[in-house]
């Protein structure tokens, strides 16, 4: 167990699974993108983990662009309009192959606008999270390393309240 600021937070998924996980959805992309070169686009800051350790891992040539989630808020009162990335030019995915990483889909709302807003530009789009909450989203991701209930988790990338990015396992709140 381990605390966070104010939380309390259970061991629940170990480095060792997380491992497994990554080299197991690797290898599925090595081999579904053969003879291919997508341009893969982590959605900071939640997948800097597991995308690093992911793209170590792919067999494949590949070419890799980070980018955030564009977020509105203070400038639309109220609103916070995400689903578009913050990449300066959409003109780079044109007829390329994307593959966004994600570090978890919770509501798949995000996820959901991200794509489309891609497929515009891009000839295909497909998502890899490590995490996934299937009873929750409406969105489903093409790969995904574990589905969770209706948990909240830290570790590996993920964050309370700014904290927890460097855990090496994943926790969940108590
Ligand atoms: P969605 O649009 O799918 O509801 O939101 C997804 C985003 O919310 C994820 O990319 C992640 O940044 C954040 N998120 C969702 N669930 C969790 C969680 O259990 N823990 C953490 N740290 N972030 C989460
Ligand atoms: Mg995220």
């Amino acid at each position: 167990m381990i605390t966070i600021q104010d939380k309390q937070f259970e061991d629940f998924i170990s480095s060792v699974e997380i491992t497994e996980m990554v080299s197991s959805l690797a290898s599925k992309i090595s081999e579904d993108y053969k003879g291919q070169i997508p341009l893969i686009i982590p959605v900071l800051n939640g997948s800097f983990m597991f995308a690093a350790e992911l793209i170590k891992q792919l067999t494949i040539e590949c070419e890799v662009e980070f980018a955030g989630v564009k977020s509105y808020k203070g400038i639309e009162r109220g609103k916070s309009s995400t689903g578009w990335l913050t990449i300066d030019n959409y003109s780079i995915l044109n007829g390329r192959d994307v593959i966004v990483v994600e570090d978890i889909v919770d509501s798949g709302i995000t996820m959901n606008k991200i794509v489309s807003n891609l497929l515009v530009h891009s000839k295909t789009v497909k998502v890899v999270t490590l995490l996934y909450k299937l009873n929750k989203s409406v969105f489903l991701p093409d790969y995904f390393g574990r589905e969770l209930d209706d948990e909240f988790v830290v570790g590996y990338g993920m964050d309370y309240n700014g904290f927890g990015r460097n855990l090496t396992d994943i926790y969940k709140l108590k």
